[in-house]
């Protein structure tokens, strides 16, 4: 472990979130939130372009959201290791005044004032800025982090988080899942034997984990997700129910009307926090358009807890589906989990805290801060991996959410890892040649919960050759498919006839190479 110790700097937990981005260290013993210079200790995960090519980032970004929305970014890690053509890409590109365009690898890119950045390189901007605060905060040189990510990310969603640490420049030292980084910050200094069930409903994502905790361990059992439900589905629900009303009466149509529809987002989503602690609110946008007869729309109108909560009951229903795949998955019941978490901004809203507790029968625990615990968690891991051995060091034993599997004939997928096993792990399948003098193998690897190959994650693809020309079905490969701590896919073959080691790169289907992520390096372009 004292291998990952960085030699020049401290060593921080970042929660990268889809809506904000929190920092925090370990200081005398006890993890510690950072603030920017103005106390603000959530940093909006917004990156605004348009002063030339240093972005601007954090608090001041989101301020030009409502009126340059064309040129600020936020929710970039919804797009973060997505393939352009994916649902959620196109249902993202209806909620965003930017441009969202196809990369060479096939992934998502984002088109801002004519210039075409990787997801990772906008994400790589919040990381820096995280870092910068901390090393103003801390007065210390940030050297290494761990960064958090959903449980359900993928490994290329995975991948492209650790290419936007590289870009920035800094060295991630792991990238933890963010409920198992909230079960860390709760079990810090709690000796205790407890199942604790994490419930993280954030900007972007739903996780749900369920963790056997005791004192020096922690094990995730199981894990489950929804990559694409969170705060900003609410959002579009209630901005949905404006809109309605405003096309009612105004008889003005608003689709692609990408500066109304942002105004309508950003009104709405005031509307939905203020809700948590009100009953009712008074939404107010004024010049939202040019009605028919040339006279501006404005929105006013009011709307009570009740009517926003059963706008967005669907989306809390969503999140139980979840939840109860991953209280099957580690068998057990309700009954039996001793502690609730909930996770991520939007536990704040009364109806998704008041629909947690009647599942389980008993109060989430109210003492962790929803937005600041998983850097907390992330900062505490941090610690554990660079201060060398510690015996007192809680051990982690997470796992991978997704099953791993290759490609067989007619579409199929035969799974290799499975959803849920313990990570790291490594598996080993023995492949045979299917025609006579067959030199060469194709082997495609897909992540999902799919038997189909087309409902699945294509990870990429890679050949196995210089087989030995033979009769079929006599040369023999085996190969060994890994997942590291990381949670991400690592593959290696051996053809069993020579012993021979068989070099393997995986050919992504999206996201980076490596040269392509050095090329975008903060440090090789000089900020
Ligand atoms: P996170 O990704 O954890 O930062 O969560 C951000 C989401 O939480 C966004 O959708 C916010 O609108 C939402 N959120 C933050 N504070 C509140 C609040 N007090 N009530 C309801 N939603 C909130």
């Amino acid at each position: 472990m004292s291998n990952d110790q960085p030699s020049d700097g401290i060593s921080v937990g970042i929660d990268l979130g889809t809506s904000n981005s929190v920092v925090a260290v370990m200081r005398d013993g006890e993890p510690k939130v950072l603030a920017d210079d103005q106390g603000h200790r959530i940093q909006p995960s917004v990156v605004a372009f348009g002063y030339g090519s240093a972005a601007v980032v954090g608090q001041r970004a989101r301020q030009q959201l409502t009126y340059a929305p064309e040129n600020t970014v936020f929710s970039a890690k919804r797009l973060i290791g997505r393939r352009y053509g994916s649902e959620e890409v196109e249902r993202m590109k209806r909620l965003v005044a930017w441009g969202i365009t196809e990369g060479p690898h096939g992934d998502a890119r984002i088109r801002v004032q004519g210039r075409v950045f990787a997801v990772p390189e906008v994400s790589a901007r919040v990381l820096q800025h995280m870092k910068q605060l901390a090393e103003s905060a801390t007065g210390s040189k940030v050297a290494g982090a761990v960064i958090t990510v959903p449980a359900y990310f993928n490994d290329h969603q995975r991948q492209a988080t650790r290419d936007a640490a590289n870009i920035a420049g800094l060295k991630c030292l792991r990238i933890i899942n963010e409920p198992t980084a909230a079960a860390l910050a709760y079990g810090f200094g709690r000796e205790t034997r407890q199942h604790v069930a994490v419930y993280d409903l954030g900007g972007g994502t739903f996780d749900m984990t369920v963790l056997r905790m005791e004192p020096g361990m922690y094990e995730v059992l199981s894990t489950a997700g929804d990559t694409f439900l969170g705060g900003d589905d609410f959002d579009a629900s209630i901005a949905m129910w404006l809109r309605e009303a405003v096309e009612r009466e105004s008889g003005v149509e608003l689709a692609g009307n990408h500066a109304a529809l942002t105004k309508l987002n950003d009104a709405a989503e005031r509307a939905k926090v203020a809700l948590s602690a009100l009953d009712a609110v008074d939404i107010r946008v004024p010049n939202l358009i040019r009605g028919q007869d040339g006279q501006s729309v404005q929105v006013h109108t009011r709307l009570d807890r009740h009517t926003a909560t059963n706008l967005v009951m669907p989306l809390i229903q969503r999140t139980f589906v979840v939840v109860d795949d991953a209280m099957a998955q580690a068998g057990l019941s309700t009954s039996q989990i001793d502690a609730v978490l909930l996770v991520g901004g939007m536990t704040r809203f009364p109806s998704v805290k008041e629909a947690v507790a009647s599942y389980f029968g008993k109060e989430p625990v109210a003492s962790i801060n929803p937005d600041e615990v998983i850097a907390v968690g992330a900062a505490i891991q941090a610690n554990t991996l660079t201060a060398g051995f510690d015996p007192d060091a809680a051990v982690l034993l997470d796992v991978t959410p997704q099953t791993l599997g290759v490609g067989t004939v007619g579409g199929f997928v035969e799974p290799i890892i499975p959803r849920n096993t313990a990570i790291p792990t490594e598996r080993s399948k023995v492949f045979h040649t299917a025609h006579d003098n067959q030199t060469q193998v194709r082997i495609k690897v897909y992540q999902g919960e799919s038997r189909l190959q087309q409902d699945n994650e294509l990870l990429g693809h890679f050949v196995l050759d210089g087989l030995r020309p033979a009769p079929r079905g006599e040369v023999r490969i085996k190969v060994t498919f890994a997942i590291d701590a990381d949670g991400i896919v690592q593959v290696a073959a051996v053809d069993e006839d020579s012993g021979r080691v068989q070099e393997i790169t995986i050919e992504a289907s999206s996201g980076l190479t490596k040269e392509e992520v050095k090329g975008m390096r903060f440090d090789e372009l000089g900020f």
